[in-house]
């Protein structure tokens, strides 16, 4: 219930938010930051600084309270202190904190515990590798799907994230992420996802017949085209930093199709989009497709390093043994802290992630009949809470806002106690992913803040 949750939303957040930021104690962080800190991580320069959890959100170092419509990249899911996962990391620590390559209950359970979460087709016919991060785990994927099928051509989708080392950037399109760091990874080619809003080819769907589906479909089955050599097919069942993307279904049953008949690895990557947010506990369930590998992170492990790739069955035997081990991977209190999330996530009580699929339906009527009275606001899409709303300078054309009033919207929304994100290709898709635990009261109170910030730089 709503009364519920307010204990772990923002048990003492006031409903009206107003800080003033960045005060003395988070600048003097930031300037030792930028000292201390790689370069390479985003400028520290005007971000936020993290002192304390509360509940869903957070407070800054000078005691300003932040609610969280990102959930940390959605990472935060059941917030960030949540009381069931402080008792299993406090109870874990106790016994045993890592159990540096040997075999710990902990990770058996956690397998055990993931496995229960599958959809047919997985479930009781899947196991798991475990990872530290998101980059890892699509790394092993794509090492694996090399392994069992004994080619070497990649297919990714233009759009992706997929991570930052070597194999992972390589699918990855980012610009500003690959730049300097060629050559990456031989073998990797980038198809449309189908980003209807801005389509490619300047159709729409359905009228399109689906052509990002057919240009998948004749890429991969043309002889004589490298098709032949396509090791795996990896794409995220919904795309994330690409731009909060919901696909239309047949674009991945085409790829489930095409990769069946073609024996290629379809590799979906959950690593934002699953953990329950989408409304399923898994986003690749809303298409109705079974992958054969599925890479997860982020909300299962709750920010502690832990990641995975799921695999099916048929390729256990495929795999070189003992070809994939990473020192710190298994740790116990990152799987006692996943299994508390995963319990917190599947407990039929608070029914987070079919909560989730409702609260999202409702933020959505909100965000569209106030994109209806605003100049930038256009289309709002997505699924659960991960919603993508694109920002334009002109509807019409579907012109993306430039940076300077989208970074100025999201600089007003943290004035006014709220973190907002914003992703996308042009980098002006704001991407609404909370904690599946916020209130509504919240979430409306943060869209509140990102419509006033929105209607004041419209005015400026
Ligand atoms: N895959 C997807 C879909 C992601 O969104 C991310 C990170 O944002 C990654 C992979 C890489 O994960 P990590 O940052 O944990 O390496």
């Amino acid at each position: 219930s709503e009364e519920h949750l307010a204990a772990l939303s923002y048990p003492s957040m006031p409903m009206v938010l107003t800080n003033s930021m960045p005060g003395p104690a988070s600048a003097a962080v930031i300037d030792r930051a930028h000292k201390a800190q790689s370069p390479t991580r985003p400028s520290v320069r005007g971000r936020l600084v993290i002192d304390s959890a509360m509940g869903a959100g957070f407070t800054d170092p000078d005691g300003n309270v932040f609610l969280d419509m990102s959930a940390g990249v959605a990472v935060s899911s059941v917030g960030r202190n949540h009381p069931k996962v402080v008792a299993a990391i406090r109870e874990q620590c106790e016994k045993l904190m890592h159990s540096a390559g040997l075999v710990s209950e902990t990770t058996v359970a956690l397998a055990e515990k993931l496995n229960a979460t599958m959809p047919a087709g997985l479930k009781d016919e899947s196991f798991t590798w475990f990872g530290m991060s998101g980059s890892g785990a699509i790394e092993t994927a794509i090492k694996f799907a090399k392994a069992i099928t004994g080619r070497n051509q990649i297919v990714a989708f233009e759009g992706a994230y997929h991570g930052v080392f070597h194999g992972s950037l390589a699918v990855t399109t980012r610009e500003n992420f690959r730049a300097q760091f060629g050559p990456l990874m031989p073998g990797t080619m980038h198809l449309p996802y189908p980003y209807c809003y801005r389509c490619f080819a300047d159709l729409k769907h359905p009228e399109c017949g689906s052509l990002c589906s057919k240009y998948a479909r004749y890429k991969l089955t043309t002889p004589n085209t490298g098709a032949d050599d396509v090791a795996a097919v990896i794409v995220e069942s919904m795309q994330a930093d690409g731009g909060y993307i919901d696909p239309p279904p047949e674009f991945l049953q085409t790829l489930r199709e095409v990769c069946t008949a073609k024996g290629i690895i379809l590799i979906i990557d959950e690593v934002q989009a699953g953990g329950g947010r989408t409304g399923k506990m898994w986003a690749h369930e809303h298409y109705g497709i079974v992958p054969d590998m599925m890479t997860w992170a982020k909300a299962i492990g709750g920010d502690l390093p832990l990641s995975g790739v799921t695999i099916h069955e048929r390729f256990r035997d495929k795999l070189p043994l003992g070809s994939q081990v990473l020192t710190g991977a298994e740790n116990a209190l990152a799987n006692v802290v996943a299994m508390a999330n995963l319990d917190i996530l599947t407990d039929p009580d608070d029914d987070l992630i079919g909560r989730a699929a409702v609260v999202g339906e409702e933020l959505k009527a909100e965000l569209r009949e106030i994109a209806a009275n605003s100049h930038f606001i256009d289309e709002v899409r997505g699924r659960g809470l991960f919603i993508g709303i694109e920002l334009v300078s002109d509807k019409d054309k579907r012109t993306p806002l430039d940076a300077k009033r989208v970074g100025a919207i999201l600089q007003k929304c943290e004035s006014q106690g709220v973190r907002i994100m914003s992703c996308g290709r042009y980098g002006s898709t704001i991407r609404l992913m909370p904690p599946l635990t916020t209130t509504r009261a919240h979430l409306r109170a943060g869209i509140k803040a990102f419509a006033n910030a929105v209607a004041e730089v419209e005015a400026e």
